[in-house]
């Protein structure tokens, strides 16, 4: 059931309209439903249930895709676990409610600093990416009289088929380690005293709407396992990363069960717990960015509508050209004729726009709201411009709790210094 309609004319998140949102706490502002994210992660939960793994999985949220204190409690409080990729993830997931046990830390470039603050807080696992990192958390770990639990990132090379961006399992990757190097590298890890193998990762890529190429990864993750049981090396959990896609336009989203049933059957029969790391899936279409026009322009090449939002909020169809559907909250008010318009920004960039080429009948004042942002929205909004960031709210039913202020310019040069 979609938490985001039209009722009177007016477009609401679950019992709460917009233009009440805006008359509040102003634009540009981002706005989550509460029930869609819980039912985004019951989505998962349904899955593992009907496939009979609920009692041997774990979803860990990709913290990355919407870093919110309050998402990250709400999802805590879900029983979610979580998947970071540096301390200050892990500094957030702990504020809100985290269970250390079930954190995963993934990333490139880990540092010992991050090593160290990971193994205090007792993570689950470090999902290590190079062989250069595992050295490095051996010391760091042994320098703390500890054992760090550890699983190799390994690169399947399957092609996930989704943007180039955001493709992250292919050999050319900078992600992981290929999986032809991952047996021997796992008999490095296993001589190494400050580690204790766990688990074997990988996550080939975002955005994916065929279930195939995840369920060849697990087939290739399935046979390592047995490869490296054979040198004695037994794994106890296989992390089969994120990735799950959803629907922006027109895409055919599979359900979480019907996604990972492929997979599934790859996985059928087999002792190890199942990892899971979803980002996008479970927040992204629970979220809209509400944005009011500012300027109309009608020109004779083009109309351009410059909204109070821009690319530092929403960078996705700058950076990744994404497709967004951009909706009036009032419908139907003033009959002016639509026209053709870029939805733009005011930054001073060509590429600043979060629409193309949409057809609306716009007045200056109006509210949009610029759908399916809940992922990869707030989380990769800058600064630009000098631009305070945008509000975050999250309604519950008839109730809307700020759940980030909107920034002040003065924030934003607070740590800057003139010359002495
Ligand atoms: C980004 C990321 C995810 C989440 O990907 P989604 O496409 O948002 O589900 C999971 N695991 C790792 C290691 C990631 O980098």
């Amino acid at each position: 059931m979609s938490q985001f309609v039209h009722r009177d004319g007016l477009l609401h998140v679950e019992g709460v309209s917009l233009n009440v949102i805006a008359g509040r706490f102003g634009t540009p502002c981002y706005v989550y439903s509460r029930a869609a994210l819980t039912a985004a992660f019951e989505d998962y939960r349904t899955a593992l249930a009907t496939h009979g793994i609920a009692d041997r999985a774990l979803v860990c949220y990709a913290v990355k895709a919407n870093s919110n204190i309050a998402i990250l409690e709400l999802f805590a409080d879900l029983g979610a676990g979580f998947d970071i990729v540096s301390g200050g993830e892990l500094a957030r997931v702990m504020v809100a409610g985290g269970d250390p046990d079930k954190i995963l830390f993934s990333g490139v470039g880990k540092n010992r600093a991050e090593m160290q603050d990971a193994l205090e807080a007792g993570i689950r696992c470090f999902n290590v990416e190079s062989a250069s990192e595992l050295e490095k958390l051996n010391e760091v770990a042994l320098a703390h009289g500890v054992r760090a639990p550890i699983s190799l990132r390994v690169n399947p090379n399957v092609d996930p088929k989704t943007h180039p961006y955001i493709s992250t399992g292919l050999k050319t990757a900078k992600f992981g380690v290929p999986i032809e190097d991952a047996p021997a590298l796992y008999r490095r890890a296993a001589e190494l005293p400050g580690l204790k193998v766990t688990g074997i990762d990988c996550h080939i890529g975002s955005q994916l709407l065929d279930p195939a190429p995840a369920a060849e990864a697990a087939g290739k993750i399935v046979e390592l396992a047995d490869q490296l049981a054979g040198d004695g090396i037994v794994v106890e959990h296989l992390d089969l990363g994120g990735g799950k896609g959803i629907r922006y336009r027109d895409e055919n989203a599979l359900s979480a069960t019907d996604y990972l049933a492929p997979m599934l059957k790859v996985l059928a029969g087999r002792r190890e717990q199942l990892l899971f790391e979803p980002g996008r899936s479970l927040v992204g279409n629970a979220g809209l960015l509400l944005t009011q026009v500012e300027t109309l322009k009608h020109g004779t090449g083009k109309n351009f509508a410059v909204v109070d939002a821009a690319m530092n909020d929403l960078m996705r169809p700058a950076l990744y050209d994404a497709w967004h559907d951009i909706v009036k909250v009032s419908r139907g008010d003033k009959p002016s004729a639509a026209r053709i318009y870029d939805i733009v920004g005011p930054i001073c960039e060509s590429g600043d726009f979060l629409g193309q080429a949409r057809e609306l009948a716009l007045a200056e004042g109006d509210l949009l709201a610029v759908m399916s942002s809940g992922a990869y929205g707030m989380a990769m909004s800058s600064n630009y411009n000098t631009r305070p960031r945008a509000a975050e709210v999250m309604v519950d039913g008839n109730e809307v709790h700020l759940i980030r202020r909107r920034e002040q310019v003065a924030e934003l040069f607070a740590g800057e210094l003139l010359l002495p």
